[in-house]
């Protein structure tokens, strides 16, 4: 039974369909969010929590939050920083990952930035576009088209274009290559201002940032375990970071050790190298699935 949308409940804005939409979803339900979707549904009470689901074409997320139609919402923050909407920015989440990038025809006369000028570049993207322009010196023309912005050079509409790339396969597909960035984009979890001026609701938000900070944490964090001769417990100490210090543990074996340690994704692959080094065998490395710290 589909029940109605509650006043009171905390509202989140998410993408219906697209590249954005499962991850969101699936970001959410990592947060302890339940809530059922099906396609076409446009919004969704959650059943364990005062929140209500919104399902959005993301360009629309960000005015929803603006206006306090949502509370919270997340798109890309290439969307965000084209509307300029007055949101405040909460979290990076970690997917949608793209880059907004100027990009020219692979064997065209245009090789650089500079051979911009004066020059056309079709984008839905034109108030970054032109930011960029500006910040750079560069003078081109700006022009603005909704969908496959990828083709426009083909059709001489344009001779360079702005868009969004992941992997870089529609603008190989084109015949096209990348020469400049204007933003590094992720998905971002925005947020009304006004929304914490509701003591229920900034109750509400402040738990769910901290699940939001507990599972990013975890997912760049891998848990340890390793068994070392007593002997080399110093040179192991020094080197694993450790949330607070390693746990240490003795095993049935005198003279060996058990070690656990939380360690950071970033420099996984130094320290396991310097633990084999300083002596420690039976590495085991596991997956933190949350971390609240
Ligand atoms: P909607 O119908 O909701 O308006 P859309 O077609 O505008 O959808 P999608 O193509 O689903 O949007 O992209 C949504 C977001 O996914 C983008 O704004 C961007 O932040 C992110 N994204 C990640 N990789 C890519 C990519 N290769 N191309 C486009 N967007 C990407
Ligand atoms: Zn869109």
């Amino acid at each position: 039974m589909m029940r109605q949308l509650d006043g009171n409940n905390l509202k989140i804005a998410i993408q219906r369909k697209g590249r954005l939409a499962q991850s969101s979803q699936r970001f959410l339900r990592s947060l302890g969010l339940e809530f059922e979707y099906s396609d076409g549904r446009l919004f969704s009470n959650c059943s364990n929590l005062p929140i209500d689901l919104l399902f959005l074409r993301d360009d629309d997320i960000p005015e929803y939050v603006q206006d306090g139609v949502a509370d919270l919402g997340i798109a890309g923050l290439n969307i965000l920083r084209e509307q300029q909407a007055r949101v405040v920015r909460l979290e990076s989440l970690g997917f949608g990952a793209c880059r907004l990038c100027i990009a020219v025809p692979n064997h065209g006369p245009l090789k650089c930035l500079d051979d911009l000028s004066g020059k056309r570049i079709a984008t839905s993207y034109p108030s970054t576009l032109k930011g960029f322009l500006q910040e750079k010196g560069l003078r081109a023309d700006i022009i603005k088209i909704r969908g496959s912005v990828e083709i426009a050079p083909s059709l001489d509409v344009a001779d360079a274009i702005c868009d969004l790339v992941s992997t870089g396969s529609t603008l190989r597909q084109n015949d096209l290559k990348a020469i400049g960035t204007l933003i590094e984009s992720q998905a971002v979890l925005m947020g009304n201002p006004d929304s914490f001026k509701d003591a229920v609701k900034a109750t509400l938000i402040d738990r769910l940032r901290i699940r939001v900070q507990g599972t990013l944490k975890a997912r760049s964090t891998k848990y340890v375990m390793m068994n070392a001769p007593r002997s080399a417990m110093e040179s192991i100490r020094e080197t694993l970071p450790g949330m607070r210090s390693p746990t240490v543990m003795p095993l049935a074996d005198q003279d060996m050790m058990a070690i656990h340690a939380a360690v950071p994704e970033e420099t996984f692959w130094d320290v396991i190298e310097k633990l084999k080094g300083s002596g420690a065998q039976d590495i085991l490395v596991l997956p933190v699935e949350k971390m609240v710290l």
